[in-house]
């Protein structure tokens, strides 16, 4: 764990003065006082994100729920116009344990093209919709495709089944869900 960094260090939103740049947090992020000590940084933040070359995008929704650089950062979102996209039936952990899942997996991939360009319930969904999201988030498994993607891109067996493990208890119903012990 590395400390938060504060609001005031990120100044005011860069892209339609609502979003945070992506590039921008990931630079901050590895700047950051001991992120050099590790191999991998996962910021959580309460802002929408989003990449600053989305810009030909209309106004609404181009906030991500999550982003890595391929490498060694990643920045996920609980800002509630993201979170309302989970499922009722998985609590803020989970969401945030699945999109790390992800993000780490990706990261260790170094394969940008490891997103389904179409709706397929994995992990790895692009969730350009956002409603697929939520099926993603319910079925929270890696497809027999994305898993051969992962060997192929030199992922360890042990760091897939590491995520797995995680994946098994995005799986499990929820007792405390989002509301209303979180309110
Ligand atoms: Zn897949």
């Amino acid at each position: 764990m590395i400390d938060s960094i504060s609001a005031e260090a990120l100044g005011e939103p860069g892209v339609k003065g609502r979003y945070y740049d992506l590039g921008l947090l990931f630079e901050t992020l590895l700047a950051h006082r001991k992120a050099d000590q590790y191999d991998l940084v996962v910021g959580f933040t309460h802002f929408e994100i989003t990449e600053g070359d989305r810009k030909q995008y209309d106004a609404n929704e181009i906030g991500y729920f999550s982003l890595s650089n391929w490498r060694n950062a990643a920045m996920i979102s609980r800002h509630p116009n993201i979170v309302k996209h989970s499922s009722p039936l998985r609590d803020i952990y989970q969401y945030a344990q699945f999109l790390l899942a992800g993000e780490l997996l990706g990261m260790l991939s170094r394969n940008e093209d490891l997103f389904h360009e179409q709706p397929a319930r994995c992990l790895f969904e692009e969730c350009e919709a956002r409603e697929d999201f939520r099926l993603a988030l319910e079925s929270a498994t890696i497809c027999v495709q994305s898993r051969a993607a992962l060997k192929t891109a030199g992922v360890s067996e042990s760091a897939i089944n590491a995520v797995e493990k995680i994946l098994k208890s995005v799986r499990r119903s929820s007792a405390s869900k989002l509301a209303p012990a979180e309110v």
